[in-house]
């Protein structure tokens, strides 16, 4: 290479060397002394090339390590290996120190003579800073790390100490039990693991309850609540349960936490209050009821009072003045050829009289049935026999234009019945079907025994019942409308279908208004009294 080339090229690296401001570029002599320095050595060491040239590399160093020879042992270094590396503190012109990093090389020419030592020096100062500031922030992550790792752990423990728990994944599988959940649930955390909380269910719950509390949770909501639950030997617990979803980085739960107390005891108090409660409910609407009865009943004896009080007014009145002013009237027949017509009020007050005397045995009747002094007592007879005495008897109030009574009878006619009760009720039925029918119309009676039944049926072509006043006939003193012009007095229905009771039958009708009613008699065959 020429020398004008060879001379350029080395007076580039000087300036190329000498510009370089991070780095400290020294040349060492072979005892150490300065004998090259950039602008990178002044700005770190503070030393301009002037005052550190001919100066022994030594400076650079701490007193202590100075002391130790640290220096010399370091160019000892770099000549043994060719490059030396170390890192440390080193000492600036104003006394200040700095953690370095330095590399040493031997400079050796071509016969192999050592010329001196280049040395690098960097200052690690802000590296240093860094690191240390990265150690201390790791230092007191770690720290702040494990003091809440520490107090997860004692929350964990106090919560274990405290609740029952359980987490499940997202799909509802248990994952984790502690032993308060064992314990209140009987299962082992084996039997629990891997299995959902169907386990426990109790089917205490509806449907629509348990779907309430899944949508909630899942759409990551905390869940509330008081759950039954039923434990592995089949008895039932309640405990108060929140449930915490766990949320994904995208707000979906991944785990559920279960946290329970047990409130068994508490549930079972309130069972007992709201059993107490009920049964307190119960008998005031018990007595209520009874309170209510007993004015109804008092209610309906006023009114039976006032119906009798007018009842009485009328019923009585009527056949008493008929009796006397047919008395009054029979007193002036006194002529022979006057006795048809003293017959006729001899035959009126016979018939108020006996008008009178049927609502006197009504009274008594009822006062009888309503003592409960009416003794059932069966006999056997002929139900044809009965049948025609009865009708035979009845015979004479027939109105004197056309009506006929017909009888009809099937079946084997001896029965076991109470007959004097039975007749009684046929009476008052043949009473009633006359009464309320005109004098060109028919009555029928018709009897058919079926095995160990009797159904006995007076039709008539009377008057009718309306149908509004259907549903009271058998109530006391109950009148329909189209009645009021007739006499009678509303007991004798009343008095049949308590004498139907006794004799284990019942009695039901038939009728249209004004075209003529049927009742309807069913009674067994046989009755022991
Ligand atoms: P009463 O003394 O009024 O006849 P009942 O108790 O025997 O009393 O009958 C009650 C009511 O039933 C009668 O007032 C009448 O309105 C109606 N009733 C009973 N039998 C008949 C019948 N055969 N035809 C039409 N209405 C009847």
């Amino acid at each position: 290479m020429p020398e004008k080339l060879l001379h350029r090229k080395q007076e580039s690296y000087r300036i190329l060397i000498e510009s370089v401001k991070d780095y400290a570029i020294i040349i060492l002599d072979p005892q150490g002394h300065v004998i090259s320095w950039n602008q990178g050595a002044e700005q770190i060491k503070g030393y301009t090339a002037d005052e550190i040239i001919g100066k022994h590399f030594s400076v650079f160093y701490t007193d202590k390590e100075k002391a130790e020879g640290e220096p010399e042992r370091n160019l000892r270094e770099a000549l043994k290996l060719g490059r030396f590396e170390d890192e440390g503190l080193r000492v600036r012109k104003d006394g200040s120190q700095f953690w370095a990093n330095v590399v040493f090389s031997s400079l050796i020419d071509e016969e192999g003579q050592l010329i001196g030592f280049g040395k690098l020096t960097r200052d690690l100062t802000n590296r240093k800073k860094a690191e240390s500031e990265i150690e201390q922030l790791t230092t007191h992550l770690e720290e702040r790390l494990q003091k809440s790792e520490t107090e997860v752990f004692d929350y964990k423990q106090a919560l274990d100490e405290a609740a029952i728990v359980a987490i499940t994944n997202q799909k509802g599988i248990i994952t984790h039990v502690n032993e308060n959940f064992c314990r209140i649930s009987k299962y082992s955390k084996e039997e629990l693991l891997g299995q959902d909380h169907r386990i426990i269910n109790s089917g205490y719950h509806s449907k629509a309850f348990i779907r309430e509390l899944w949508v909630t949770i899942a759409n990551g909501k905390i869940w509330r609540g008081e759950l039954k639950n039923k434990a592995k030997d089949g008895s039932y617990y309640w405990v108060d349960t929140t449930i915490v979803p766990f949320l994904n980085e995208q707000r979906k739960p991944y785990q559920y936490l279960a946290i329970r107390s047990d409130i068994t005891k508490r549930k079972a108090v309130e069972e007992e209050l709201h059993r107490a409660n009920e049964e307190l409910e119960n008998k005031v609407k018990e007595r209520t009821y009874e309170l209510t009865q007993a004015l109804e009943r008092e209610k309906e004896l006023n009114e039976m009072k006032s119906r009798f009080v007018s009842l009485a007014s009328h019923e009585f009145r009527t056949p008493l003045s008929t009796i006397l002013s047919s008395m009054a009237l029979v007193e002036h027949y006194t002529e022979p050829e006057q006795a048809a017509k003293r017959m006729k009020h001899i035959d009126r007050i016979k018939s108020s009289v006996k008008n009178l005397t049927n609502i006197l045995d009504d009274f008594l009747s009822l006062e009888k049935l309503e003592h409960g002094s009416v003794d059932v007592r069966s006999t056997e007879f002929d139900l044809k026999e009965f049948l025609t005495d009865v009708t035979d008897e009845i015979d004479g109030l027939l109105k004197r234009k056309c009506q006929i009574l017909h009888l009809h009878i099937e079946g084997d006619t001896s029965l076991c019945q109470d007959k004097k009760i039975l007749r009684n009720v046929l009476l008052n039925l043949l009473s009633n079907a006359i009464k309320y029918s005109p004098e060109e119309k028919q009555i029928w009676v018709r009897a058919e025994v079926k095995g160990k039944e009797v159904l006995l049926t007076v039709r008539d072509e009377g008057i009718g019942i309306p149908a509004e006043a259907q549903p009271h006939l058998f109530s006391k003193f109950y009148r329909a409308g189209n009645a009021v012009n007739i006499q009678g007095t509303g007991l004798g229905l009343h008095i049949v279908k308590r004498y139907m009771e006794l004799m284990n039958g019942n009695i039901s009708f038939e009728s249209k208004d004004g075209k003529g009613t049927t009742f309807i008699l069913q009674f067994p065959k046989t009755i022991t009294s």
